[in-house]
């Protein structure tokens, strides 16, 4: 162990020496640099304005407001996208509520299900711009959306176009029907994988939608929505109202809309619940969470490491169900800390459209500000910070991977859903201890557990709340395994044959 602490501090003063700046702040354990593999960004060609796709068309929002959106990654602006207001709200759920009862509503599960396929057949004819688009717009390194976010959202549409014709033996009776108009608010950290979550199961059942993104990850919702005119994807069935929180309540509110799904923090989702209470409109909720990720002394260390960095620093850790909070067996914390340390200084930090970043900027200013926050309460209230030797580009958002130990379970670090690259380590004695540390926080999304029983695998799925339980891996999705929480981290499913009830009327 003194050897392993020795070589961490000899490869932690070649980082320093060798960081090069802007894009390859942190360097390898061995001393070299990979060099640049910039994807280009020709493939992609961005309009200087954007209107709402509303009815099969593109057109200005009716106040012709509009906002602009940056590359987080340089502040750089990327193009102006319309605002919309009431009077854009009330014109998109008009369109959703015709085409839904004379297109989408009537139409056989069979012809529906050609449209989806043709959906996620282009957006894999067209991957590599939605990757690079994403990347710009988001902040997120381009492997991730090129490997990740793109993939995935194609296979939700070829899931959901498979059921399609099959929901009535979905198990929701023989003739499930659909529920109408669905209104759906989604959020920033993975723009286009969550808008396919919500339209894929909502369009196979047969609702129309009103899809409404993140204000600062409009364009690739914007992208898919030409996918869709592409498609012939009758005018109506989807609708996309670029805006902020405000248009979002709106769609909420409307009066047309039947159904809500949501996506984003507990704290809207909650308002969101008060405004749906009573309307006899049907609700999902997918929001926050604090997931343990807990390892015992019998887990293989080296996965447990990978499974470690892919839980919190995966997407600048800008995931709901990030294993935010590591609960280790005391006996092997040191060296697991250790271990992961050095695997922290192997990570490269920079240009989300180089090929060998591993992590890209921040998001936001906003996000960047609240992380910034969260971790100096962490250092405030005792809880001893480390991040390995990383110089920041000088432009745009950026939060140096950062790991707490020395964490209690009162502090905010280890309470709050911080939703950056930041690890709280605390550890644990016996799976009791465990369990009770890892229940010990008002959400119920995911957790995970590392170790060579599958008896004590089973053991801790049934015991820890969680909606997803991940046994020796951290962060799988595939579109037919359902996905959600419960407590403050929302209910209902997305994902898998439960996914389709959200959009049913069983
Ligand atoms: P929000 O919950 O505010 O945003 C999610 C979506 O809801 C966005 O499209 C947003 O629009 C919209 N929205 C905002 N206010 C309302 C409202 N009153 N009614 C309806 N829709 C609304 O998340 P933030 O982006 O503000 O992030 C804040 C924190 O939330 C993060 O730090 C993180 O902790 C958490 N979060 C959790 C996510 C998750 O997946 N669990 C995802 C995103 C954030 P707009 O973007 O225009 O504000």
């Amino acid at each position: 162990m003194a050897d392993d602490a020795e070589r961490g501090k000899a490869a932690a003063r070649r980082a320093t020496r060798s960081a090069r700046g802007a894009g390859t702040a942190l360097t390898t354990e061995r001393g070299w640099q990979y060099a640049p593999a910039p994807e280009s960004r020709e493939i992609v060609s961005i309009e200087p304005e954007y209107g709402l796709f509303v009815g099969g068309e593109f057109a200005p929002a009716a106040s012709c407001r509009a906002f602009e959106t940056v590359n987080p990654a340089t502040e750089e602006p990327l193009t102006q996208v319309a605002l919309a207001e009431a009077a854009d709200v009330d014109r998109a759920v008009a369109a959703a509520r015709i085409a839904y009862e004379r297109i989408w509503g009537p139409m056989p599960g069979s012809e529906r299900a050609k449209y989806l396929y043709r959906i996620a057949r282009i957006l894999q004819e067209r991957s590599r711009e939605f990757a690079v688009l994403e990347s710009l717009d988001n902040g997120k390194p381009i492997k991730e959306t090129r490997d990740v976010d793109i993939p995935l959202a194609a296979a939700h549409f070829f899931y959901y176009a498979g059921w399609a014709d099959k929901l009535e033996h979905a198990g929701f009776g023989p003739d499930p029907r659909p529920l109408g108009v669905a209104g759906q608010v989604i959020p920033w950290n993975f723009p286009l994988l969550m808008a396919a979550w919500k339209l894929a199961p909502a369009l196979a059942a047969g609702n129309t939608c009103v899809l409404k993104p993140a204000e600062t990850t409009p364009l690739t919702a914007l992208l898919l929505a030409e996918v869709c005119q592409q498609a012939e994807l009758p005018p109506g069935v989807v609708n996309v109202l670029t805006g902020a929180g405000e248009t979002g309540a709106a769609v909420v509110a409307h009066p047309g809309v039947d159904k809500v799904a949501f996506t984003g923090s507990t704290e809207v989702g909650i308002a969101i619940a008060k405004t749906v209470a009573g309307t006899g409109k049907k609700l999902t909720l997918e929001l926050g969470g604090k997931a343990a990720n807990v390892v015992f002394d019998d887990a293989p260390v080296e996965q447990a490491i990978e499974g470690i960095v892919n839980g919190i620093f995966f997407n600048q850790g800008h995931v709901c169900c990030a294993g935010s909070r590591l609960l280790v067996q005391e006996s092997v914390a040191d060296h697991v800390v250790d271990r992961l340390r050095r695997r922290l200084m192997t990570l490269r930090l920079g240009d989300p459209l180089d090929k060998n970043t591993d992590i890209g900027a921040i998001n936001s200013r906003q996000q960047l500000d609240k992380i910034t926050e969260l971790s100096a309460a962490g250092e405030a209230e005792g809880a001893h910070r480390w991040s390995p030797p990383c110089e920041l580009p000088k432009k745009g958002f950026w939060f140096a991977p950062t790991v707490f130990t020395g964490v209690s379970q009162s502090h905010r670090i280890a309470r709050e859903e911080i939703f950056g690259p930041v690890l709280s380590v605390l550890t644990f004695r016996t799976p009791e201890e465990a369990v009770s540390k890892a229940n010990n926080t008002p959400y119920g999304l995911s957790a995970g557990v590392w170790t060579e029983k599958g008896s004590r695998i089973l053991w801790m799925a049934q015991k820890m709340r969680a909606g997803v339980v991940w046994a020796n891996t951290y962060n799988m999705f595939d579109p037919a395994s359902p996905f959600g929480g419960y407590r403050e981290s929302g209910f209902g499913r997305e994902g898998g044959r439960h996914g389709l009830a959200a959009y049913l009327d069983v």
